[in-house]
């Protein structure tokens, strides 16, 4: 009888055990459990929107800490990460490829990841990381050096690493995985070192890879170790060999929808900047210089890595407007499944969720310069004396023609995340108002190093602001309300249904504005500058929010004039977490 009792604990340990495994449901319903986050975005569409309402625009004002977390080290760089909340764990991502376990209730550590980062990794835009994933029994996240590591959510302990791409040419890995199916989807970074922008799915227990997909036309994709199909038609619109080395970095991750089974991915500018060297600049022939899939959001599908439409929002790239921004689905007011996506060319997109197709676009910054408006089938309409010029044409040394363009190259929007409220129907996007001189200069392609053939200098437009959080309505385009900001916004946002927008200022301050109105109605100082990404969740009946705060990411190193104007803030590494006080 003893015996037998013994046996039944143990058998419903290993059940208990069993069911603290993170499955495809709680995944896929990441957007409705309120009592956890185990996705980037809050959801797999990234609409990073909460239901919960107990906090407020009536209760905000007594949002106070709960606890802190200092990520601490020597290495206080960019904290661009969005933590994750499940089974009493908080599990956050930090400068250099770093991940801690949290105790969700008291801000205690319980276990830490430090990647060995190689010598001579080559990250382009700071050491920064945007976050993990979980699945099953483990913690999923890529470093640096374009590995990613699978880690065991309780012990921290390595499962498995694969190496993403060689870092050594260029290759890095920022951002946070998405999983789907039992695949860990993952793209790559290093656009700016003439890579090629690639796709990848991973079986989640092994790491094994399923299945590629390069992302520039002319490369091969691959299924269960085999080759799969050529993307594109080689030299369609690529001139000679310029698409081996075409860049289209898959930087930023992707979304997935779930009613279409469509994994969407955004690509990269492409290599290198000058674009008269991809024959962008030349009288148009058929379609050459338009070099796809490059400036492009693509949907894939996530059992054979095919790509299945594509909408390229700046063919004939010039001006460093990777196409990489998060395309969210959602449903607008009169019933139509559709995608958003704010782009780096300054232009908010609305695209059909079934086949991509362009449905409209209008400006979410001022003054664009480079094109006058998109077409009816979503086409630029360029400014072409808007290019940089062209310097084998140019009669002053080896320097091209210099224009002033609008937005500047870190772009209308950069990867901070926008987030969708289904209370309003509104998009709120982080944007920033500032132009570059620009022009380009001979380049060649040499492995692992920088591979521009432009030079560049960012400046504000105005003098009382940059940073411009806009409530933009998808279906008239309209912009509701503006919130400004003296420094350039980098942090991503969120939505409630309590009526709040969530974001942070790389000036500290972690902020709630009314959904409705921009109007302030809460902020916290945080010590240093914002650049993550809010989330919240329920315990034990209180909701709470988290943010990162830790100044960094790509304004103060490649900013010109703009990292001149912010250079006094100081640098930090801190995970806030906030709730109601009682
Ligand atoms: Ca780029």
């Amino acid at each position: 009888m003893k015996r037998f009792i013994l046996a039944a604990t143990v058998s419903l340990m290993a059940l208990s055990t069993a069911q603290a495994a993170v499955t495809e449901a709680d995944v896929a319903n990441d957007q409705t459990i309120t009592s956890q986050v185990v996705t980037n975005g809050m959801g797999r569409n990234l609409q990073r929107f909460s239901p919960l309402d107990a906090i407020n625009k009536d209760t905000v004002g007594s949002l106070v800490p709960a606890w802190a977390f200092s990520m601490g080290g020597e290495k206080q760089r960019g904290q661009e990460t969005q933590p994750l909340v499940y089974d009493g764990i908080m599990y956050v991502t930090g400068s250099y490829s770093r991940l801690y376990a949290i105790d969700v209730k008291t801000g205690k550590e319980i276990w830490q990841y430090d990647a060995r980062l190689p010598e001579g990794i080559l990250p382009c835009c700071d050491v920064i990381n945007r976050g993990a994933a979980i699945y099953g029994d483990n913690i999923y996240f890529g470093t640096l050096d374009a590995r990613l590591v699978a880690l065991n959510l309780k012990t921290g302990d390595v499962v498995w690493n694969k190496k993403i791409a060689d870092y050594r040419a260029g290759y890095s890995y920022t951002a946070a995985p998405l999983i789907v199916n039992g695949l860990i989807v993952t793209g790559n970074s290093g656009g700016e070192f003439g890579i090629v922008g690639e796709v990848q799915a991973r079986n989640a227990e092994t790491g094994d890879l399923v299945w590629t997909r390069p992302v520039i036309e002319g490369h091969m994709g691959t299924l269960n170790g085999e080759e799969s199909t050529m993307t594109g038609t080689l030299n369609a619109t690529w001139p000679g060999d310029m698409w081996k080395t075409g860049g289209g970095a898959t930087w930023l991750g992707g979304s997935y929808d779930a009613d279409t089974d469509t994994l969407v991915f955004g690509t990269g500018n492409p290599a290198p900047w000058n674009s008269h060297l991809r024959n962008a600049g030349a009288p148009t022939e058929g379609n050459v210089g338009d070099n796809l899939y490059a400036a492009s959001r693509l949907g894939i599908d996530p059992a054979t890595g095919e790509i299945k439409w594509h909408f390229q929002t700046t063919p004939r790239e010039g001006w460093d407007f990777d196409g990489v921004n998060e395309v969210v689905a959602f449903t607008d007011r009169e019933g139509n499944d559709r995608f958003a996506t704010a782009d780096r060319n300054g232009f908010f997109y609305v695209l059909n969720r079934a086949d991509g197709k362009f449905v409209s676009a209008v400006p979410f910054v001022k003054d664009i310069s480079w094109a006058s408006g998109i077409d009816e089938n979503g086409r630029p309409i360029y400014n072409e004396d808007n290019r940089p010029g062209d310097p084998s044409a140019a009669t002053d040394g080896d320097k091209g023609e210099m224009v002033f363009a609008i937005p500047s190259f870190l772009g209308g929007k950069n990867w901070m995340p926008m987030a969708y409220s289904q209370r309003t129907g509104n998009f709120y996007v982080p944007s920033n108002e500032w132009g570059m001189d620009i022009w380009n200069e001979p380049v060649t392609y040499r492995e692992g190093a920088a591979y521009l053939g432009s030079g560049f200098t960012i400046k504000p437009l105005f003098e009382d602001y940059i940073g411009s959080l806009k409530a933009i309505d998808p279906d008239s385009g309209e912009i509701k309300w503006e919130y400004k900001n003296d420094a350039p916004l980098w942090a991503g946002v969120m939505t409630t249904a309590g009526g709040l927008v969530f974001t942070g200022t790389p000036e500290g301050e972690f902020i709630a504005l009314d959904d409705e109105t921009g109007e302030k109605l809460w902020s916290f100082q945080t010590g240093s500058g914002i650049v993550g990404q809010p989330i919240t969740w329920e315990m034990d009946g209180e909701q709470y929010v988290s943010v990162a705060s830790g100044w960094g990411g790509a304004v103060p190193l490649w900013g010109g004039e703009v990292a001149n104007r912010v250079n006094y803030l100081n640098q930090g590494g801190m995970i806030w977490t906030f709730k109601l006080a009682k």
